[in-house]
């Protein structure tokens, strides 16, 4: 425990909210299959980061989760690793059926960098992973999206017109049960809240949600209380 009391005064890093499970300070203490941790070694990341350590246990024990840590920190491994392990303990989506995980960013760059690191997981564990944003043709996104996929990597307004294209759906979240917004405190200045309130209503209520950010806003902070379960908080590296 003093261990631990040390590590985060070190770190500058803030728990709030129930939490029993200890940072890790190994990516082997997540217990994951060979094949999450062959892309690991691959990747060369020695040791997990402070926001990786403390939000990683959390989140493969299930929980919600609200994480602010600076730009640079790691968090997109935070988020990922937690959903291919959702996605892979499920059965596997049929076609048409919709993703398991959704991954909302506010911007197409943002989006292409996500899906660019989940590329060696979608080989190393066999899933089928998309990229959804605006600027590109719909027509193959919304094929696309009509196959069988594990998860969607999306910006929030062609997320919502992939759900409502043709004035009919074209996929549904019904068995979405693992959600992300990422970039969360950008996502509102540039004005996504309406959206992003518009395609969570579509998820399944028993998800996890996990809103992971730069800065932690008050207009964030009452948006996450909305859409969050009883969320434990981890913020790194703020000034005391
Ligand atoms: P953030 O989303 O917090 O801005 P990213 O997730 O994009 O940060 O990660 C920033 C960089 O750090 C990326 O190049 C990523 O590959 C790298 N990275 C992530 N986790 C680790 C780690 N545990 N050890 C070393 N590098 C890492
Ligand atoms: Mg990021």
């Amino acid at each position: 425990e003093t261990d631990v009391q040390a590590i985060r005064a070190i770190h500058n890093i803030k728990i709030r909210g129930k939490h029993n499970q200890r940072p890790i300070t190994e990516w082997c203490q997540l217990a994951l299959p060979q094949q999450f941790m062959s892309v690991i070694e691959d990747l060369k990341y020695e040791a997990p980061t402070p926001i990786q350590s403390e939000a990683l246990p959390n989140l493969m024990s299930g929980k919600d989760l609200i994480g602010i840590a600076k730009t640079g920190s790691g968090k997109t491994l935070a988020f990922l690793l937690p959903m291919f392990r959702q996605i892979i303990s499920q059965p596997d989506p049929g076609s048409g059926e919709g993703p398991i995980g959704v991954i909302l960013t506010p911007t197409r760059e943002l989006a292409l960098q996500i899906f660019k690191e989940c590329k060696p997981f979608m080989k190393s564990l066999n899933l089928k992973g998309i990229c959804v944003y605006g600027g590109a043709s719909i027509s193959q996104q919304i094929s696309d999206i009509k196959k069988r996929v594990h998860f969607a990597v999306c910006t929030p307004g062609r997320l919502i017109d992939l759900l409502t294209a043709n004035s009919g759906r074209v996929t549904n979240l019904s068995r979405t049960s693992y959600l992300v917004l990422d970039e969360a405190d950008r996502m509102f200045d540039m004005g996504f809240e309406p959206q992003v309130m518009k395609i969570i209503p579509n998820t399944r209520a028993d998800r996890q949600t996990l809103v992971f950010s730069a800065t932690f806003p008050p207009k964030m902070e009452a948006l996450a209380k909305k859409v969050l379960n009883n969320p434990l908080e981890v913020i790194v590296g703020e000034k005391s």
